[in-house]
């Protein structure tokens, strides 16, 4: 059998690409030496792939920020603001990426967005009536050449066109289907032009056909399929993953595709599928090795599904990731702190590779580690959770008395001001406070200097957020370097890695902590520093200072989670670990407290007919376990960012949160209108800036937004707030914006 990766990281084994693009963002270093570094990277990645003897290996797969914004560069979906700038087209693209400010111009970024059901973010493209498709292959084909020249043949990858267009957005009068046609023919050009380079296959992803599909989106697909392949000289491959093609299964085989590549892990139909209908002559690459998780593949269980794969397919069938490898960790190999006994269940990138060959070949040595591996249990079950677990009733998940009457109560405990001002919780990340932090836990800075260094920056927070006259306070968080990392390390049942990043976002990476045994709280987490908190505003302006927690679902979700039991059972037993602190916090005197959700939708199904059964009847009690033994003042709040919570409105409203603030400054306030049509009950802070960009928004921004939100949201349950947390800002810019929020505030409140 022959093995296929559907894409590697990129941005290294050490980081290497986050490091060298800030450089380059902090001029630093050259264009130049950013591309020299690029380029020894997708070197590294090559050859690893190459070495581990895998058949089919991408090229193109690399981004200096994200493959859905190369896609728009190579169709020239480029909205006239950016050009406007006349900037390299580097420059540009991270001007796309990142917002731009200068006196050649200022302009925001476009939009992020969740790609799928992962924690990677894409950026959205969008079509301005300015947008004249062109292809501009030039990336593709330097990478491919590249390659080449390292001696590895590569499948050319992109981003599909029916995936592309459906995660488009369109502003101007023109519409999807007046760019679909000219979409098509610059794929079949792409396709004669990789030919011409000498490529034997293309890799076409198209993830957007695990989605539910209307009558009109398979005619979009086939429409634009009808012209890709007509004459085609190259072999394709049509890539799907996140799940499986059920709407469109039998006529994705009717296409003149050379192979076909689903996903046998999360795709829980497609073995069923895979009975239905196969074809000859079309190779399929079957996805049977996550490209998600962390753990080492069940040899025994995938040769037996390949088994059952090749007796149902008559064409060649080749063994494939599930995923692309960009969302797992890049190797073990740097690991030195954790156990032999624990790394040996852990499988990165690296060494997915080896099994994928493994897979392949047969390897009966392999095979008989393997097999070792999955005879005993790898923890023991704490049975005291278990019971508490067994034991919730339906009043536990309930919170009391009930929303409206909540309303009343708090407005008159907290008599804030109409549109009450407050931030997501974090405050910039200053290099003292890194350095503070990494030193206590080297052991070179003393707990008690660890804790006075982190009081001051508390007092001085504090201080500040007084001066700025922002109204609900926080404490900045600086005793955190992740605020799912600082949870898991302050929980029984999780571990942690040294170097298992995973690129979130453009240079942001983040550390995944690792769910290993049952979870349950040691001690309290975040008390102390809430009350000292609580303490400093105590001494002037008597401001409530926010609790800050972060939600069970999110810990979960961006954690590396076990699949010996139930996603919904590690939920609830992390949910009982929260709530012990929320109750705690409470008992402190902290009368705010904001419980962060922010990677709530990520793991929602992609079927809408699977939402409830798979995740939302689990995942909704989980929250309201959190909070449903809290008094009736205090005032819960949840944070949400960067996706698209829309259809899932009323299950967020169903969370019986008190405020919810989230991100909306990127993606036009487009939400407004769904919280509106959907009597939305919790109070809302949409975010009136982004804070992704270093750019300080004026006061007038600022208004004219607050004054586009009062026209959909009721002004008694509308606050003002950044769109998220502020930790990977600067000072200075922070100061500045918050100013002018607040002053935004004292505006529109006249
Ligand atoms: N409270 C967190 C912060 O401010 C929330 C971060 C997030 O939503 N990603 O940093
Ligand atoms: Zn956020």
């Amino acid at each position: 059998m022959k093995t296929s990766v559907i894409g590697f990281p990129r941005v290294g084994a050490n980081r290497e690409l986050k490091f060298a693009s800030e450089k380059y963002f902090a001029g630093k270093i050259t264009a130049e030496e950013l591309q020299a570094t690029a380029r020894e990277l997708r070197k590294n990645a090559w050859l690893l792939q190459k070495n581990a003897g895998i058949d089919f290996i991408s090229s193109n797969d690399f981004s200096f920020y994200d493959n859905m914004l190369d896609t728009s560069f190579m169709l020239g979906v480029i909205p006239q603001r950016y050009k406007a700038l006349c900037l390299s087209k580097l420059d540009t693209f991270f001007a796309m990426a990142r917002g731009y400010q200068s006196d050649k111009g200022d302009v925001t970024a476009l939009p992020m967005k969740k790609w799928f059901n992962t924690n990677y973010h894409y950026i959205v493209p969008e079509f301005d009536d300015s947008v004249d498709i062109q292809l501009d292959d030039t990336k593709a084909q330097e990478e491919y050449n590249e390659a080449k020249a390292h001696g590895v043949q590569t499948k050319v990858d992109v981003i599909g066109p029916y995936t592309f267009l459906k995660l488009s957005h369109f502003t101007g009068s023109k519409q999807l289907k007046d760019f679909s046609a000219k979409t098509a023919e610059a794929y079949k050009q792409l396709l004669a032009n990789a030919k011409s380079w000498g490529a034997e296959w293309i890799q076409i992803d198209e993830p957007a056909l695990v989605l539910d599909m209307t009558d009109e989106d398979k005619a979009l697909f086939s429409d634009l399929y009808k012209i890709i392949l007509e004459n085609k000289q190259i072999k394709v491959l049509l890539q799907t993953y996140f799940g499986d093609v059920r709407d469109y299964y039998k006529e994705l085989l009717s296409f003149d595709f050379d192979g076909i590549g689903l996903d046998f892990v999360e795709g829980k139909e497609t073995l069923n599928l895979l009975k239905t209908g196969t074809k000859e002559n079309c190779t399929l690459f079957a996805g049977v090795l996550c490209g998600k998780n962390i753990w080492k593949n069940n040899y025994a269980k995938t040769s037996a599904l390949l088994e059952t794969i090749q007796s149902n397919w008559k064409g060649e069938v080749a063994i494939s990731t599930s995923c692309s490898l960009l969302h797992v960790p890049y190797t073990v190999k740097n690991e030195q702190k954790l156990d032999q006994n624990i790394l040996k269940y852990f499988a990165f990138a690296e060494e997915k590779l080896t099994e994928l060959s493994d897979l392949a070949a047969n390897n009966q040595k392999a095979f008989a580690e393997n097999k070792a591996l999955f005879e005993t249990e790898r923890v023991a079950k704490n049975s005291d959770i278990a019971s508490k677990i067994a034991n919730l009733k339906k009043e536990d998940f309930v919170r009391q008395p009930a929303f409206a009457e909540r309303e009343a109560i708090q407005k008159k405990e907290f008599q804030l001001p109409l549109f009450p001002t407050t931030t997501i919780g974090s405050f910039p990340q200053t290099q003292d406070v890194r350095a503070n932090r990494s030193g206590f836990k080297k052991g070179t800075v003393s707990k008690e200097d660890y804790v006075k260094f982190n009081q001051k920056k508390i007092a001085e927070c504090i201080a500040l957020q007084e001066e700025i006259g922002l109204d609900v306070l926080v404490h900045g968080e600086f005793e955190r370097n992740d605020m799912v990392e600082y949870f898991g390390e302050n929980l029984d049942g999780y571990i942690f890695t040294q170097n298992a990043w995973v690129q979130s976002y453009g240079t942001r990476c983040v550390k995944p902590p690792v769910v290993w045994g049952d979870v349950s709280r040691r001690n309290p987490i975040t008390v102390e520093w809430s009350k000292f908190a609580q303490s400093c505003a105590d001494k002037n302006s008597k401001k409530p200072v926010k609790g800050m927690l972060t939600g069970p679902v999110t810990i979960l979700n961006w954690s590396f989670p076990r699949e010996d039991i139930s996603l919904k059972e590690s939920a609830y037993q992390i949910a009982l670990a929260i709530r012990e602190e929320v109750l705690d916090l409470e008992k402190a005197g902290i009368r705010i407290i904001q419980i962060d959700e922010a990677a709530l939708k990520e793991k929602l199904p992609l079927r809408k007919e699977d939402w409830h059964s798979e995740y939302l009847d689990w995942a909704i009690p989980a929250f309201n376990l959190v909070h449903s033994g809290c008094k009736p003042q205090t005032q819960i709040h949840t944070h949400m960012c960067y996706s698209e919570f829309i259809p899932i409105i009323k299950n967020i409203d169903d969370m019986d949160a008190d405020v919810i603030t989230f991100e909306a400054s990127r993606s036009n306030l487009e939400i407004l209108k769904a919280l509106k049509d959907n009597n939305f009950r919790t109070e809302v802070g949409p975010g009136v800036y982004d804070i992704h960009s270093p750019r300080v928004p004026s006061v007038e921004e600022i208004v004219n937004a607050v004054e586009k939100m009062k026209t959909y949201i009721p002004q008694s349950k509308l606050w003002i707030n950044p769109d998220c947390g502020l930790k990977t800002r600067g000072e200075t810019e922070t100061v500045a914006s918050l100013k002018n929020l607040v002053a935004a505030a004292k505006q529109v409140r006249n």
